[in-house]
């Protein structure tokens, strides 16, 4: 069961609240269903929308979401 966790997980984007720009989390699943919020795999809590391709091109990804999919490989 932990192995097809850690297999299956995607990455989004996710605008900060209260400042400019964001942060790429991973989160746990095959992909976004529209779900408004939801726990990255760091474990912070985040509001989820649909990102822009800017987003993707400019949020860097969150550092503690992928050192622990890498420590899960
Ligand atoms: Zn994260």
């Amino acid at each position: 069961m932990t192995i097809a966790r850690a297999a299956r997980h995607f990455w989004l984007p996710v605008t900060n609240e209260n400042e400019r720009g964001g942060v790429r989390h991973a989160f746990r699943g095959p992909r976004w269903d529209g779900r408004p919020a939801d726990s990255a795999v760091c474990g912070e809590q985040v509001a989820l929308a649909r990102p822009s391709e800017l987003d993707w091109i400019h949020f860097p990804s969150c550092g503690d979401c992928y050192e622990i999919l890498k420590s899960e490989q």
